[in-house]
C-alpha cells in the first residue's frame, strides 16, 4: 500500500464533554502521536451522545480526511452510540463477534462476576471491521476499512485508550503513512518575560532549517519559565538530530545565561543535579511562597541528598524565633527587603546546617502594596556559595507572582553554583 494515511480528523464522542467539567485530553495524545508518525490533524471536533449527529459527523469527516479516530461512546449503556453511528454513516451492519463476547465475558468471571446483559452490545462488530483488544476495559476498540480511508473507534478512559493506540493502531498505520521522521527539542529559559525571548530569537528561527529539514518553533510562557521548542520533519533522523543540534545550540548562546535546560530537565532537577555534583544540601525560607519552592526542590526523586529542610516565615516573630532575623531589622527596613531576605537565607543556612541557604519574601498581593513597594515586588537571597539578594519586579495574581519568586530563587541557586565551578 502506498503511503495514503496523511490526514486525520479526531471526534471525541460524549455528552459530558460539552459540559465545562470534562476536558477531551484524548485528542491531544492522539494529534501527538500522529504527529510522530507524520499525519496531520487537520480538523477536531466534540460530539454529543447522539446517534444521527454522530453519523452525519463522521460522513463529512471521510470527505476531508484519510483518517478518522473516535474516541468514546464504546460502552454498554444506551448512550453510547458511536458504534452504531459509524456503521450507519458506512452503511454497514453490525453481528454479534463470539470470540469478543467470550473475552468481555471472560473479563467479568476473572473479577468473579456474571457478566450483564447489556454487555453483549460490546460485542457487536460490523462486517470488515478489525476488533482491537482490551486489556484494560470491558469496551474494545475497532478499526473498520472504508476503501483507501479507515476509521478507528477507541474507548474514553485514556488509560485504555492509550496502550490500545500504540499497540494496536500503530503497527496498521505503518508503511500507510508518510515516510517522515520527526524529532523534537525543548529550551527552558527563566528570568526573561516571552516577548524579550521572542525578540532574541525570532531571527534565528528563520534561519534553522534546511533544504532537507523542515523546523518549526513554537514558544510556550508560563510564570517564571519561558519553553522554545523545536520540531523537526524531514525524512532523515540523523540529519534532522544534527540541524535540530544546531538550532539549540545558536539559541542557547543567544540566550544564556537565561537558559537552564535543553535536555528535558526541569529547573529543579537542575538545581539538585548541581548541589549533587558539589556536595552541597540546600535549605530554603519562604515567606510569600510559604512551601512553594521547597515543595518543587523536593519533586525531584532523590532530593534527600541534596535538600536539607526548609522554614516557613510567613510571620515577622518567626522570621525573628525560627530564622534569627533580628527585630531591629525587620523594624527598619521591613519585612519585604534585602536585608531582611538575606538574614533568612543565611538563617536558614545556620539553623538546617546546609551548604546553601535561600530566602524569598515578598508581596504576592492582591493587598499589601505600597507606592515604594507595590505588589509583586519580591526579594531573593542567597547565602552559603557566595551572598547574593536581588528586588525584583513581577507582574500578575498572587499566583503567577508566587511562581515567579520561586523560579527566580531557584536560579538563583543554580547561577550561584554555575559561577562557582
Ligand atoms: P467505557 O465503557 O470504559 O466507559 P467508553 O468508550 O464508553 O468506555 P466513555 O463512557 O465515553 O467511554 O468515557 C469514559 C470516561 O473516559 C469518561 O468518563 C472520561 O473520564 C474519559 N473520557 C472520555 N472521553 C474522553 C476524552 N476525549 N478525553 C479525556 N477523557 C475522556
Amino acid at each position: 500500500v502506498p503511503a495514503d494515511i496523511r490526514t486525520a480528523e479526531i471526534v471525541a464522542v460524549g455528552s459530558e464533554l460539552l459540559t465545562p467539567h470534562r476536558l477531551d485530553t484524548n485528542s491531544l495524545y492522539l494529534t501527538g502521536r500522529l504527529n510522530d508518525l507524520g499525519v496531520k490533524v487537520h480538523a477536531k471536533a466534540v460530539v454529543r451522545d447522539d446517534r444521527g449527529e454522530l453519523a452525519a459527523w463522521i460522513r463529512l469527516a471521510l470527505t476531508r480526511a484519510d483518517l478518522v479516530i473516535t474516541t468514546g461512546g464504546l460502552g454498554p449503556t444506551d448512550d453510547d452510540i458511536t458504534r452504531e453511528a459509524v456503521t450507519d454513516a458506512l452503511g454497514l451492519t453490525m453481528r454479534e463477534d463470539g470470540a469478543t463476547l467470550q473475552a468481555i465475558r471472560e473479563r467479568f468471571r476473572a473479577r468473579g462476576l456474571e457478566m450483564p446483559a447489556i454487555n453483549v452490545r460490546q460485542a457487536m462488530v460490523p462486517e470488515g471491521a478489525v476488533v482491537l483488544s482490551n486489556p484494560r476495559g470491558s469496551a474494545p476498540g475497532l478499526w473498520i476499512d472504508a476503501g483507501r480511508r479507515a476509521v478507528v473507534l477507541l474507548p474514553g478512559p485514556p488509560r485504555e485508550l492509550q496502550p490500545m493506540f500504540d499497540h494496536d493502531v500503530a503497527p496498521r498505520l505503518s508503511g500507510r503513512t508518510p515516510p517522515v521522521a520527526l524529532r523534537r527539542r525543548v529550551i527552558k529559559i527563566t528570568g526573561r518575560s516571552e516577548s524579550h525571548v521572542d525578540e532574541i530569537a525570532q531571527p534565528i528561527y528563520t534561519r534553522l532549517g534546511d533544504a532537507d529539514v523542515q523546523v518549526d518553533t513554537s514558544i510556550l510562557a508560563a510564570p517564571g519559565q519561558i519553553e522554545i521548542h523545536l520540531e523537526g520533519r524531514g525524512t532523515d533522523a540523523h540529519r534532522i538530530d544534527a540541524v535540530l543540534t544546531a538550532g539549540v545550540e545558536k539559541l542557547a548562546s543567544a540566550l544564556a545565561p537565561y537558559v537552564f535546560s535543553d535536555d528535558g530537565r526541569t529547573l529543579e532537577a537542575v538545581v539538585g543535579d548541581e548541589l549533587k555534583a558539589r556536595g552541597w544540601r540546600i535549605a530554603v525560607a519562604e515567606s510569600c511562597t510559604a512551601g512553594l519552592a521547597l515543595g518543587r526542590l523536593t519533586e525531584v526523586a532523590g532530593s534527600s541528598a541534596w535538600v536539607a529542610g526548609g522554614i516557613v516565615a510567613y510571620a515577622n516573630e518567626v522570621k525573628t524565633d525560627q530564622l534569627g532575623v533580628p527585630a531591629a531589622l525587620l523594624d527598619e527596613h521591613g519585612a519585604v527587603s534585602e536585608p531582611v531576605a538575606q538574614a533568612m537565607a543565611s538563617g536558614v543556612r545556620e539553623r538546617l546546617h546546609a551548604d546553601v541557604g535561600v530566602a524569598i519574601t515578598g508581596i504576592a498581593g492582591p493587598d499589601g502594596g505600597s507606592p515604594a513597594k507595590p505588589v509583586g515586588t519580591v526579594v531573593v537571597a542567597l547565602s552559603g556559595p557566595r551572598e547574593l539578594v536581588k528586588t525584583l519586579r513581577f507582574a500578575g495574581d498572587r499566583q503567577m507572582v508566587r511562581a515567579q519568586s520561586v523560579a527566580a530563587a531557584l536560579d538563583m541557586v543554580r547561577r550561584a553554583a554555575l559561577s562557582r565551578g
